[in-house]
């Protein structure tokens, strides 16, 4: 059964993380006059309210988005997306990584969508018919199977399960290896979260074995509210492009502010 919703986390620290650098490379990749596919295995519903009750309740976007939003310049990818996301859907709106994706992709390019949750389905159907995008009530990882190696051959898949399932730790370096396999030149982002007890560390273990030029990437930062078990947010990935260690280490000197006391008068 699914449970997870991720109106309740939308726009949180690990989200800063995973959406800065997810615009950063599709930057990158939009920068060349080639079509490229994008892939996404567990896509949540695309936009996200971040005044509705579950995201207040949580206090994670006041602590995360409204926190870092002016650690970007204003020409950044992940800010322009922001901005872009705002003006189409209203202040209070923040992008999940299907629009972030939407909005950074050209006419050219292909967009796929697994969402396996049916109310998060049916939000993400309903909002993606304006961006084109191929949208599946499926299981992500099948469809991304399925679908590799894509047309165009270029692109990134992004792989971000919600971790309801304690064996997705165990399954996921043996989905990325048959992916990988099917497709050895795209580009794969993982997202983990780094929880107390340390729960990614064999999984870790074993995507770094497998994947020995893969770029592992990891902030840390202080628990939204008392008692929640995360305490940062790693990504793990597979053919890194061109820069994004560069801009890794710039996204790791934002997320040092966190621990600089702040100014008193
Ligand atoms: N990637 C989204 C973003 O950054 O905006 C957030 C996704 S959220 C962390 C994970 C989502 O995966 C949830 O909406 C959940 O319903 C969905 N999900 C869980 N198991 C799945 C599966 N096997 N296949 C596809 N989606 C799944």
């Amino acid at each position: 059964m699914l449970s997870y919703q991720h109106l309740y986390h939308a726009g949180n620290l690990a989200d800063v993380h995973k959406h800065a650098t997810l615009a950063w490379v599709l930057d990158y990749l939009t920068r060349k006059d080639k079509p490229l596919t994008y892939i996404e295995t567990h896509a949540g519903r695309g936009v996200y309210d971040l005044t509705a009750a579950e995201a207040v309740r949580t206090g994670e976007a006041a602590a995360g988005i409204a926190l870092a939003q002016g650690w970007f310049p204003p020409d950044h990818p992940y800010r322009q997306r922001l901005d872009e996301t705002r003006a189409a859907y209203g202040p209070n709106a923040y992008p999940g990584s299907p629009l972030i994706a939407a909005l950074g992709l050209r006419e050219t390019d292909a967009l796929h969508l697994a969402e396996l949750h049916p109310q998060e389905h049916a939000h993400l159907k309903a909002v993606a018919q304006d961006w084109g995008a191929h949208v599946y009530q499926r299981d992500g990882f099948e469809l991304a199977l399925a679908l590799t190696p894509p047309t165009p051959r270029r692109g990134l898949m992004l792989i971000d399960p919600s971790y309801e399932v304690k064996a997705d730790y165990d399954a996921i370096p043996r989905h990325m290896t048959s992916i990988h396999r099917k497709w050895n030149v795209g580009i794969l982002i993982l997202w983990y979260p780094i929880l107390r007890g340390g729960p990614h560390g064999p999984m870790l273990k074993a995507l770094e074995a497998t994947f020995p030029d893969g770029l592992r990437h990891e902030v840390r930062f202080p628990p939204a509210r008392e008692g929640h078990r995360m305490e940062g947010s790693g990504l793990f990935i597979v053919n890194p492009p061109y820069g994004l260690a560069e801009e890794l280490a710039a996204i790791t000197t934002r997320f040092a502010r966190l621990s600089k006391p702040i100014a008193r008068p």
